[in-house]
């Protein structure tokens, strides 16, 4: 299974039985008709159309509802050709569990977790799998099946009474109630050998093959299918690419592996399988078992610096969801990690306290390096006053070749800034700048200058990091020198928390506010000349900044 799945509910009653749910897989969603759940990840306004979009969509359905209901919704997609992920109901006590859909997408292996979790018996209805113990149509990681429709074809002769033999590997097998014979006339045939499948054979091909690619230019995808026909291996078998260490900033060979659905991996001294043939630079190699094929060579890593945004999962570009759910390493302060959650158990947390973000830097370096998956977390954009330029110069300062080979991306997110003005309306509407009044890594006479400056430019103004108990007066002595620049009418919006359970946002005028006001979980705006506000009919007062001066 790809996709997390999608639980879905009508009613709160569904409730409890969709957490138990979401306990076996974090990462799921709980999607709850709007108006009748809370507590739901997700809320929706119409049934049948959110099932539909998240079938199309190919992620798997776990619907806390009536079998029915599910299959009314989904009939119209049943026709067409397309994703067909795994769709179950549930009942909403958990008493049944009734796989639906997706039997070739693993719905009874979901089926049966599920059920286990619930202490109940899966209903299942695949007669080739209640009578082998097993879904011959659906062979492990690291093995695939040649034709679908001959297999399917393979599993009625079987069903009508044929016995079979194994040849090659099948290991996932020995567990099954299969019709064995040493002298039977269907065979499940395990190889890499590129061939038609035969009407009396089930034709599996374990990925085993490594093709090591070792120069990348030409046109590698053709190179590599043509090496693979020319030694007679199906394209299915490839287990991934190889290249040598020096290769792997080279950006072509992530685009070959992605045109070939395989991983790409890098060698260096690795123990490799012996050569099985060579062909216009790819070397051939093949392992013992796709599970010794897995772990040779190891990926290039990658470090991503991202922002959470100011805190609601909402405010979180998808982009960022997607690389918290394929790290392995997450560094950052505790509380930005917690925000960062549904993690998965194996994902490695690196909580830290400490101030010492170029030691932070360094350590998701030397991570990324040994072919993990980094994230950096930052909350709001991690360009802002956070770690992605502490990462930058991290790597600007190393000759380490390792590090310059990490697959570096930043990702940006919603700046507290940005959070707080769009709450109050639009008071960064015209020029702003944004300044940190955190005197702990320039000086203090640099910030007394740039807030005279931004007075004088009549720049609206943001500032994070207003105050700390390290840092008492600083608050107080910025707001004497935009003082000297700003009416005391001038407009100043607080907003505290902004995203998460406890927001607050307060307008008042600059000959108001008092650093009392603020804490280190404030963003500060302050106005321009023409920031002006207006009442809202829900109480409290629009801000904004016009795009025009007069
Ligand atoms: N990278 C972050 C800023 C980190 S500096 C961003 O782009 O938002 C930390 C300062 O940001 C805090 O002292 C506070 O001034 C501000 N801040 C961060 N998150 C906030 C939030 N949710 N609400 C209000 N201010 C916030």
């Amino acid at each position: 299974m790809n996709a997390s799945p999608a639980i879905i509910i009508l009613g709160a009653s569904a409730l409890a039985t969709a957490k138990r749910l979401q306990a076996l897989y974090p990462q799921a969603r709980i999607h709850g008709l709007q108006g009748r759940v809370e507590g739901a990840d997700e809320l929706y306004q119409d049934f049948g159309d959110t099932l539909r979009a998240l079938y199309r969509g190919n992620t798997p359905l776990i619907a806390l509802c009536a079998a029915g209901i599910v299959i009314r919704s989904l009939a119209p997609l049943l026709q067409e050709k397309g994703a067909e992920p795994p769709v179950l109901a549930v009942a909403e006590d958990g008493s049944a569990v009734v796989p639906l859909l997706g039997g070739l997408a693993g719905v009874n292996r979901l089926a049966r977790g599920i059920a286990a979790a619930l202490e109940v018996a899966p209903a299942i209805t695949t007669s080739g799998e209640l009578r082998f113990g097993t879904c011959l149509l659906e062979p492990p990681a690291g093995y695939e099946l040649a034709d679908i429709e001959q297999g399917k074809r393979f599993v009625a002769d079987l069903l009508g009474g044929e016995s079979l033999r194994i040849e090659g590997e099948a290991p996932w097998l020995a567990e099954a109630k299969l019709p064995l014979a040493e002298d039977a006339r269907r065979s499940v045939r395990v190889t890499c050998e590129a061939r038609p499948a035969q009407r009396d054979e089930l034709l599996i091909h374990p990925r085993c093959v490594l093709a090591e690619i070792e120069a990348p230019t030409g046109n590698l995808e053709t190179l590599v299918h043509n090496a693979l026909a020319a030694a007679n291996l199906a394209p299915a078998a490839l287990a991934a690419l190889l290249a040598p260490r020096e290769h792997m900033a080279d950006v072509r060979l992530g685009e070959v592996a992605r045109a070939l659905g395989v991983p790409l991996r890098f060698i260096a001294e690795d123990v490799l399988p012996p050569v099985h043939s060579s062909q216009n630079g790819i070397r051939l190699r093949l392992a013992d078992s796709p599970e010794q094929a897995a772990v040779i060579g190891r990926p290039r890593g990658r470090l991503s610096v991202i922002g959470l945004g100011p805190g609601a999962a909402e405010h979180m570009t998808p982009a960022v969801r997607r690389a918290l759910d394929e790290a392995e390493d997450l560094l950052g302060y505790e509380t930005y990690v917690k925000m960062a959650e549904p993690l998965r158990p194996e994902q490695v947390r690196h909580c830290t306290d400490n101030r010492e973000e170029m030691q932070r830097a360094r350590h998701a370096f030397e991570l990324a390096a040994s072919g993990r998956k980094v994230v950096v977390i930052s909350s709001g954009d991690p360009g802002v006053f956070a770690m992605a330029a502490a990462v930058m110069e991290a790597l600007h300062e190393s000759d380490d070749p390792e590090w310059h080979n990490v697959e570096l991306e930043v990702l940006p997110g919603v700046s507290a800034a940005l959070a707080a003005a769009a709450k109050a309306g639009a008071p960064l509407g015209h020029d702003f700048c944004l300044i940190s009044l955190s005197d702990n890594l320039k000086p203090w006479d640099i910030i007394e200058k740039r807030l005279a400056h931004a007075g004088l430019a009549d720049l609206a103004m943001a500032f994070y990091n207003p105050i700390s108990k390290a840092r008492p007066w600083q608050l107080g002595r910025a707001l004497e020198i935009v003082r000297e620049h700003r009416a005391p009418e001038t407009l100043v919006v607080l907003g505290r928390d902004i995203g998460r359970p406890a927001e607050a946002l307060r307008v008042l005028t600059l000959g108001e506010l008092q650093p009392e006001m603020v804490d280190m979980r404030t963003l500060v705006i302050i106005g321009s000349s023409l920031t002006r506000r207006f009442p809202r009919a829900d109480g409290g007062d629009w801000v904004y900044t016009p795009r025009w001066y007069r």
